[in-house]
């Protein structure tokens, strides 16, 4: 069976104190033992975090990285430097990133396997817009910016997939349980032709997008629907629900 996993992505939000007081109600929290916790902080507060948290099932992540080891690359983040830090995650093709910083398919994946190379662990994020969805090509769009990856990557296992349909994030109008666990089985038809049944099998594949203390139980039966990841209520005292709502 695939672990729960929660991660938290908190964009570019926080402070010094609220990104410490975050991380100290978590401490504080009674998670379940089998759960998988990441948090994003932004880069900033990467060390931070690390030194806050307590829990042996917590880990955090960056949100993005860069596809080369270092030099004049100003404003990019390696993934040397990340380690440093001591987080063990980054994130990679956040939609925010692919529209606002028109990162392409081919440079995600390209930082997706540079950080896997240099020891970092990875949740590959896709999705399609609205117009898309409308189109009927949901599953096409998450096999393109798959593929992108499955082409130069043959080892997924430090690789988890996080489907956020761009309708859902910040917007209150979450997927509903069926609909993401439609997809998100699409998504592992998909990917068990192209990384190879066993593989497909093994990997994790989370629903993002307004998901909340509220709706998470909602998720719960949904068998290829392995965890979140969670924007607006990671920042949130609501997070633990999420992070507690398979008990
Ligand atoms: P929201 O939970 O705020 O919709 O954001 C989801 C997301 O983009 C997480 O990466």
């Amino acid at each position: 069976a695939r672990q729960f996993f929660v991660g938290g992505n908190l964009k570019m939000n926080g402070t010094k104190d609220s990104i410490k007081s975050i991380i100290e109600h978590l401490n504080s929290a009674d998670l379940p033992e089998d759960v998988q916790v990441v948090l994003a902080p932004p880069a900033p507060y990467l060390s931070l975090a690390v030194d806050t948290n307590t829990h042996k099932n917590v880990e955090i992540s960056a949100q993005n990285v860069y596809d080369k080891q270092s030099g004049a690359f100003t404003g990019e983040i390696s993934a040397a430097q990340i380690l440093d830090s001591g987080a063990k995650w980054t994130l990679t093709g956040h939609s925010e990133r692919r529209t606002l910083i028109k990162e392409s398919d081919d440079f995600i994946a390209s930082k997706t396997k540079f950080a896997l190379d240099q020891g970092l662990k990875v949740i590959l994020c896709i999705g399609e817009t609205l117009e898309e969805r409308k189109a009927g090509v949901t599953l096409d769009v998450c096999a393109r910016q798959l593929d992108a990856c499955s082409k130069i990557i043959s080892d997924w296992s430090g690789i988890v997939v996080a489907y956020e349909p761009v309708w859902a994030i910040g917007t209150g109008l979450a997927a509903t349980a069926e609909d993401a666990q439609e997809t998100h089985k699409g998504i592992r038809a998909h990917l068990a032709k192209t990384i190879g049944a066993e593989q497909a099998e093994k990997v994790q594949i989370l629903y993002g997008g307004s998901v909340n203390g509220k709706n998470a139980p909602d998720f719960k039966d949904k068998v290829d629907v392995d965890g979140f990841l969670v924007g607006g209520a990671c920042l949130k005292p609501e997070f633990v629900d999420i992070v507690r709502s398979r008990i």
